[in-house]
């Protein structure tokens, strides 16, 4: 995680009606040179000032689609505002308004930790395992995958890459979250025991040789620390309390969460899944409860929705973007200076573009159901 100085205390200690019009005034002032993209995790306070909003993929591919914007400021995570930095030419200056706004999933693979697994694996077998990085990663780690000859992909494309993976080699090693390389690899019928966890604080990644040998699918040991807090035991409630709900989460989730769903696919998926749904149906919807609580408001007339979880799950490092990170670089901007870019060398975007165009070649654009 990047180091965030403290912004100045005057955008700290103003009031919300304030923050509110300054930023408003900054966006006008600044015009098409700026174009601001709000994930879908972001709360209100932020995403009101969004242009666009989506899944980080798709706001990356809208920051490369801009002709005229200067500056793109992504209210997101780092490993995001890194993407659209690779995907956008260099006159396009990516600002992320709190550097400190890190994933606790991309920090649990990090390059070192990769690149002994990478020398442990192939030590161990002779068979071609083809290294897949779900998008929640750090370029380098894209890079890594993109240089032996693997793929990115998405919580919407997975099962299309994993098939295209297992098309050019035996083996996929997937970084960094367990559960939606499980929960994929399951869903296009592999079993549990064709898939080992690789733990990298354990001395060989925990695994024998022979393990290694056996295994189709390589985990590796990381989570996203908010969809890990979902359990079977949360759907077994709802569905007590009221059979009429259904339960729709994302792949990040625990494996046994999925079984225990009606359905399971990507943040694109579950706002559309929603969107589409008859007036009258009840959702318990397993992800970030700011999306939650988004979709609870925009269908109130028509549909229920509600968190499948009684407890807040809430992504911290997203929410550390606020009105007054947003106003402090905004500030800036206008007064000429740019604060908070996030820009990846020329050589680690060169081989991660490889990752990002491997998979882009070999998916199509409608989000894929995991269950
Ligand atoms: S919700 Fe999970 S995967 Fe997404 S940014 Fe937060 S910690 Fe990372």
């Amino acid at each position: 995680m990047l180091y965030q100085p403290p912004i100045p205390s005057k955008y700290t200690e103003m009031r919300e009606r304030d923050l509110i019009a300054a930023i408003a005034d900054r966006k006008q002032r600044l015009g098409r040179r700026l174009v601001i993209l709000g994930h879908h995790y972001q709360h209100d306070d932020v995403i009101q000032f969004a242009d666009f909003t989506g899944d980080s993929l798709k706001l990356a591919k809208i920051a490369a689609a801009q002709t005229e914007a200067e500056f793109v400021i992504f209210c997101g995570v780092h490993f995001m505002a890194e993407t659209a930095d690779m995907l956008t030419s260099d006159d396009v200056h990516v600002i992320l308004p709190d550097l400190a706004a890190g994933c606790s999933m991309a920090d649990m693979a990090e390059i070192d930790q990769v690149e002994d697994a990478w020398e442990r694996l192939t030590d161990a077998t002779d068979a071609k395992i083809v290294p897949i990085t779900y998008v929640n990663s750090a370029a380098n780690i894209k890079a890594f995958c993109g240089g032996r000859d693997g793929a990115c992909c998405t919580s919407s494309n997975a099962p299309q890459v994993l098939e295209w993976a297992l098309r050019t080699g035996e083996k996929v090693l997937f970084l960094p979250d367990q559960h939606l390389g499980r929960n994929t690899a399951y869903m296009m019928g592999y079993p549990l025991d064709s898939m080992v966890v690789y733990d990298p604080h354990q001395e060989n990644g925990g695994l024998t040789d022979a393990e290694v040998a056996d295994a189709r699918f390589i985990l590796w040991r990381g989570h996203c620390s908010v969809h890990q807090l979902f359990t079977p035991e949360q759907c077994d409630q709802i569905r007590a309390a009221d059979p009429a709900y259904q339960i729709l989460v994302h792949p990040e989730v625990p494996w046994e969460v999925v079984q225990k769903a009606d359905l399971a696919g990507s943040t694109e998926f579950i706002v559309k899944t929603v969107a589409e749904a008859p007036a009258g149906t009840k959702w318990a919807v397993g992800t970030e409860v700011n999306l939650v609580n988004r979709l609870t408001k925009q269908y109130a007339d028509t549909k229920v929705v509600r968190s499948l979880a009684g407890v807040q799950c809430l992504c911290t490092t997203m929410y550390r973007i606020d009105m007054p990170h947003l106003l402090h670089v905004l500030d800036n901007l206008v007064d000429g200076r740019i604060v908070n870019q996030i820009h990846v060398d020329p050589e680690t975007t060169a081989l991660a573009i490889l990752a990002l165009n491997r998979m882009l070649a070999n998916v199509s654009a409608r989000p894929v159901a995991i269950k």
